[in-house]
């Protein structure tokens, strides 16, 4: 009988680069007095594939959120495509265009269609002229395979289909590294799998990526390394052949135990 950590599908470990996208040293974070990240300590190189996971308030969402800088920290410097920030929190614009983030809810604005979604920031953030930024969003929404909902709004597509442009839109500013969070949590079973296949789609173009997900069948498959956080720490990372197999921490095998 196959067991849980069964791992006959795992491929073997692909070569990376040595260039290095995203370093975090020393990262702490506080909300209030509640410690929510305990001095993280990651490189992420060129052309990684990673796949965070650990349970409900471990600090997931809020790691990545720093990299971005959605959420700031309080101590320790994170550098991304070269440029540092440290707990003064200069240099944000910089980071932010080389980074791409999709959300578990999507985050399309309602009120403008597919296509505009895709065009608004590198005409804002980039000032690309509107036929420019037209061609470079029909470019990414055929990526996405979804050149035909372009004049829909966001509300007439499927969460899917919404997903999926919030991939395209990301794509449009042209990003270094692609962060995702829980991209396939609030859909409805049976469009996980599009909004996975659009993620390995760009994973095999060579796109580096760290996704926040328990889809654990996406990491054994895609992923070069499987972080595992508990309580504000990273307490293991590893090869999925190596996670899945012989995880070392007592709470990894716990929590491997509760999802496989
Ligand atoms: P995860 O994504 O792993 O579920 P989060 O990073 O969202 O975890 O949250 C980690 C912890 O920080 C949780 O206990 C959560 O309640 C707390 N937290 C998250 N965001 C905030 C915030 N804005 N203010 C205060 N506490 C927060
Ligand atoms: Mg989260």
């Amino acid at each position: 009988m196959a067991s849980a950590y069964d791992t006959t599908d795992v491929p073997a470990p692909r070569p990376v680069s040595g260039e290095v996208v995203i370093r975090m040293a020393g990262v702490q974070k506080w909300y209030d007095s509640f410690h929510v990240l305990k001095d993280i300590e990651l490189e992420v190189h060129k052309g990684e594939r990673i796949v965070i996971c650990g349970p409900s308030g471990s600090g997931k969402s809020t790691l990545i959120r720093c990299i971005n800088q959605l959420e700031k920290h309080q101590k320790g410097t994170i550098t991304v495509n070269g440029v540092t920030i440290d707990a003064h929190h200069r240099h944000l614009d910089q980071v932010r265009r080389d980074v791409g983030m999709v959300f578990q809810q999507f985050n399309l604005f309602p009120h403008l269609t597919v296509v505009e979604n895709c065009m608004l920031a590198p005409m804002r953030v980039r000032g690309t002229s509107k036929q420019e930024a037209r061609d470079i969003a029909m470019k990414y929404l055929a990526r996405v395979r979804i050149p035909e909902q372009a004049d829909k709004y966001p509300g007439q597509l499927s969460g899917g289909q919404q997903q999926r442009v919030a991939i395209a839109r990301s794509l449009c500013m042209n990003p270094k590294v692609m962060l995702f969070d829980e991209p396939t949590s609030a859909l409805d079973p049976e469009m996980v799998k599009e909004v996975l296949d659009t993620m390995i789609g760009l994973a095999e173009d060579g796109m580096t990526m760290l996704c926040v997900t328990h889809e654990m069948g996406f990491a054994k498959s895609v992923a070069d390394r499987v972080i595992f956080m508990d309580r504000g720490e990273i307490v293991e990372q590893a090869t999925p052949a190596e996670f899945f197999t012989n995880p070392k921490s007592e709470r990894t095998r716990n929590f491997l135990g509760q999802i496989l």
